[in-house]
């Protein structure tokens, strides 16, 4: 396990697998959770680094267009800065107890509260480094969340998540291959999340670049096979992309519910599969049964 090593994009990916590096002593308990050596971390961004500069046109990848439509110029104000007074989390001793564990239900449950603080523009968590330092030390997450690399969709935002609450795997339309179907399994048997979360979106532009590429053949690729699955299955007609996408979270959740060590856990009644759906316009998460 200490010679993998990936090129996922995802911090929380990377993080991971950098802490499988850095264990002198690979842990197999289910029950066993990481701890981190403090001051040893990956560096983080800055919060309070200027935006990064988009497109000129402001125009989505799917081609679309925000509805402000403006660009984001060199010259926009940064954001506020955060006040230096501003009063620090609690720190997690090193050596202070595991929290209890938690349930599936739970685990849902937080997340969908976290999307509702998001939702109304309420959020408690505000990823300032003090934060970071405090859950340095080990991480306790209650979730992974499997979705897709839109720049738009971002898990611990929407979600209100703070650190150490959720492991994250995203790729074009959260398609799985070796390395994506790996980190699952090493959440699931070695963080011991109690919940996976296959997060679709709406204006998916990977779902609109396979259905172009099935349905026209001139498309290609590993996103396109996988998704074309989804989308020979889903007769044309209103909202296809929609419908295409739903189904492909709907085939996620399953070739994940038949991961050897998911099926497991999932029987052993310490885990759930589901999958959701995000809108980028109303920031709204919803189930799909
Ligand atoms: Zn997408």
């Amino acid at each position: 396990m200490s010679d993998v090593s990936f090129r996922v994009e995802i911090w929380t990916t990377v993080r991971l697998f950098t802490t499988l590096d850095r264990m002198a002593t690979p842990q197999t308990s289910n029950d066993v959770r990481w701890p981190v050596a403090t001051g040893t971390g990956p560096v983080y961004d800055d919060p309070c680094a200027p935006p990064r500069v988009t497109t000129s046109t402001g125009s989505r990848p799917d081609g679309s267009r925000s509805p402000a439509g403006q660009p984001v110029t060199p010259g926009s104000p940064a954001p506020q800065p955060v006040t230096p007074g501003s009063p620090a989390p609690q720190p997690v001793t090193p050596g202070s107890p595991a929290p209890q564990p938690v349930t599936p239900g739970e685990a849902l449950d937080r997340l969908l509260a976290g999307n509702r603080r998001f939702r109304e523009g309420a959020p408690a968590r505000g990823h300032h480094v003090h934060a970071a330092r405090a859950h340095a030390a080990a991480q306790y997450p209650h979730a992974l969340v499997v979705t897709c690399f839109d720049s738009r969709v971002i898990p611990e935002a929407l979600f209100d998540a703070d650190f150490g609450d959720m492991v994250v795997v995203r790729t074009g339309g959260h398609v799985l291959d070796r390395a994506a179907l790996a980190s699952v399994d090493l959440a699931v048997d070695a963080v011991g999340v109690p919940l996976v979360l296959v997060l679709g979106h709406s204006a998916c532009a990977a779902v609109a670049y396979a259905i172009d590429g099935t349905d026209t053949g001139n498309g290609g690729g590993y996103l396109v096979e996988e998704i074309g699955t989804a989308v020979r299955a889903t007769p044309p007609g209103p909202d296809r992309p929609e419908r295409v996408m739903r189904a492909h979270v709907a085939r996620t959740a399953g070739t994940l519910r038949r991961q050897p060590g998911v099926a497991a856990a999932v029987a052993a009644g310490r885990l759930a599969v589901v999958g959701a759906r995000y809108d980028l316009d109303a920031g709204q998460v919803d189930l799909l049964h």
